[in-house]
């Protein structure tokens, strides 16, 4: 694999190389390659909203940013997009295409404002409501768990056992609802890691790295009230899943276990049940679904999202079928 990755990384410098020389050896064209490739630093998304086509220069590798999320450009074939669910629901996640020839920047709609409890939404077993990303998992998700920087308040033990739990949770399509299991591929669980996920919080951002196979469910500082984040890549000619890697926060909003009274605390089970919903395929509802695992804004005090509401559900099964 390691092999593998290296010869592909090198066919991706050479293409690079390749891309940049033609492009110099174009004398009509007065403009430096830096001008040409939107200078050396992080690239606007908006820069990228049709293409990048005409700049005649591989962006493979850089970074591409809009607000607080960014990612790094994926190999040709490859999509990558951040997403994630926060205390109030206020980032907007991103996708970027390599589609060779071109790479693509997509914005995420810009939910924002609050989601938690509306009394008038419908109850989860009669809110139909789900957005797919378009995407899924051919064969099985294989993950490894990292707990080195787990916060301290937490036993490892009950974190990863937490974490099996959410991602058979999202898989199996567990609900209250009367509803079967799903067929979705197994996810291996294949025991705890050293590596990190490969997303990178800051202080005011959240990049998704540099596209590799390895999935990891791991914790770090997330910013700006986001409980879970979650990077996914995914091959553009099959809509095949190629990895996804989870991170949970690290801050005090999270807890295993539910306190009495309760404010301001959300269920680490049923956040990480959100997440592997993106690992899966599963987009955000938008505001108005607050029963449902999927929106982008979670309830605080309440397990409700270790359960999938209908519109959940009926996502899952679209994509992997029900037994
Ligand atoms: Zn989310």
């Amino acid at each position: 694999m390691t092999i593998l990755r290296r010869t592909f990384a090198l066919v991706a410098c050479l293409s690079t190389g390749t891309v940049l020389a033609a492009s110099l050896q174009t004398a009509s064209s007065a403009r430096t390659v830096d001008e040409r490739c939107i200078g050396r630093g992080p690239i606007p998304a908006a820069a990228l909203a049709h293409g990048s086509g005409a700049l005649g220069c591989s962006l493979v590798g850089r970074v591409v940013t809009a607000g607080r999320v960014s990612v790094v450009v994926p190999p040709a074939g490859v999509t990558v997009a951040g997403d994630g669910i926060g205390r109030h629901g206020e980032v907007t996640g991103l996708r970027v295409a390599n589609i060779g020839s071109d790479v693509r920047a997509v914005l995420g709609s810009a939910t924002g404002s609050q989601g938690a409890g509306a009394a008038s939404d419908p109850p989860a077993c009669h809110d139909r409501t789900f957005h797919l990303e378009g995407h899924r998992w051919a064969t099985s998700l294989r993950y490894r768990v990292a707990l080195s920087n787990a916060p301290r308040r937490f036993h490892h033990r009950i974190l990863t056992r937490q974490i099996k739990a959410a991602d058979v949770n999202m898989r199996s399509g567990r609900n209250t609802c009367g509803k079967p299991h799903l067929r979705t591929p197994v996810g291996h669980y294949l025991g705890h890691t050293s590596a990190r996920p490969n997303i990178k919080p800051g202080t005011s951002g959240i990049k998704c790295g540099a596209y590799n196979t390895h999935n990891v469910v791991g914790f770090g500082r997330l910013p700006g009230g986001l409980l879970g984040w979650t990077c996914y890549w995914y091959l553009n000619r099959t809509g095949h899943m190629g990895a996804a890697d989870i991170m949970l926060d690290t801050g005090k909003a999270l807890t295993t276990k539910l306190p009495s009274p309760c404010t301001n605390q959300w269920d680490f089970e049923g956040i990480v049940t959100h997440e592997f919903g993106h690992a899966y395929g599963m987009g955000h509802t938008g505001s108005g679904h607050s029963h449902l695992t999927m929106q982008h804004a979670a309830t605080p005090c309440s397990t409700y999202a270790r359960t999938l509401g209908i519109g959940d559900w009926l996502g899952m099964k679209k994509m992997y079928g029900a037994k």
